[in-house]
């Protein structure tokens, strides 16, 4: 039993990590902890440096009361970050991160965003090299039941390979979330978008590119285009019909 955990636990750190860009640590106490300090050291430190920058005046808009703009579901992976997309996320993107950038497993977060904050954007973020992904699209049963929950809650079928996997898992939760807000859709209070972060240009429209490849449903990058949400935007990179 002992050993099968092992082997589990074993899985788990490979699906996730790139090998390539492991922490040495890893295998030895010593420098572990030196990381684990690290790490603890800059989040504080950054923080101060954040705090010590910033006048009262900047925090004095959003004391009391928040206003994004965007409700965003985002992967988890830590190489994909709201500052990818925003020179100002505070009060402005209202952020879901999960695994594999879901629906179902963070509904109660997404509907806050729109039903409460009132953000009239729902957009889901895939990303290039998602992990979560890889394992939906492989055998991923001997996986503990937390994240076996999460994975199984992506559609990649059909996928011939992980730029098509990613492309696929996003119109699937646009259409997951279509089932509850196609309401607000239809009558314009709402804009559902499929998006996928490329920070390898998988997908060749260049490194670190947000590719829009869903809106409202539709997955038609000509038809996509015709929307006059996207008339005055001159970089917008629209693209991957799958
Ligand atoms: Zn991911």
């Amino acid at each position: 039993m002992e050993k099968l955990k092992l082997a589990i636990l074993f899985f788990i750190i490979l699906l996730f990590k790139d090998p390539a860009q492991a922490h040495e640590a890893s295998s030895k106490p010593d420098s572990l902890s030196q990381t684990i300090k690290e790490a603890i050291s800059d989040l504080v430190e950054d923080n101060a440096a954040f705090a010590d920058s910033k006048s009262a005046k900047y925090f004095r808009g959003f004391l009391d009361i928040q206003n994004p703009r965007v409700t965003m579901v985002l992967c988890s992976d830590s190489r994909v970050q709201a500052d990818n997309f925003s020179q100002g996320a505070e009060n402005d993107i209202f952020m879901a991160r999960n695994i594999g950038n879901q629906f179902v497993t963070t509904q109660g977060s997404i509907e806050y965003g729109i039903d409460v904050l009132k953000t009239p954007v729902l957009i889901f973020v895939g990303h290039s090299h998602c992990g979560a992904v890889k394992a939906a699209m492989g055998d991923f049963s001997q996986l503990p039941t937390a994240i076996r929950k999460e994975i199984q809650t992506l559609d990649v079928k059909g996928a011939a390979n992980d730029q098509q996997g990613v492309s696929l898992n996003v119109h699937h939760q646009v259409e997951q979330s279509l089932g509850i807000f196609k309401s607000k859709v239809d009558s314009g209070q709402l804009a559902i978008i499929g998006a996928i972060y490329d920070f390898r240009n998988d997908y060749g429209y260049g490194k670190g590119r947000l590719i829009i490849v869903n809106l409202n449903g539709i997955k038609n990058p000509k038809e996509i285009q015709k929307s006059h949400y996207f008339d005055d935007i001159k970089k917008v990179v629209i693209g991957i019909q799958n």
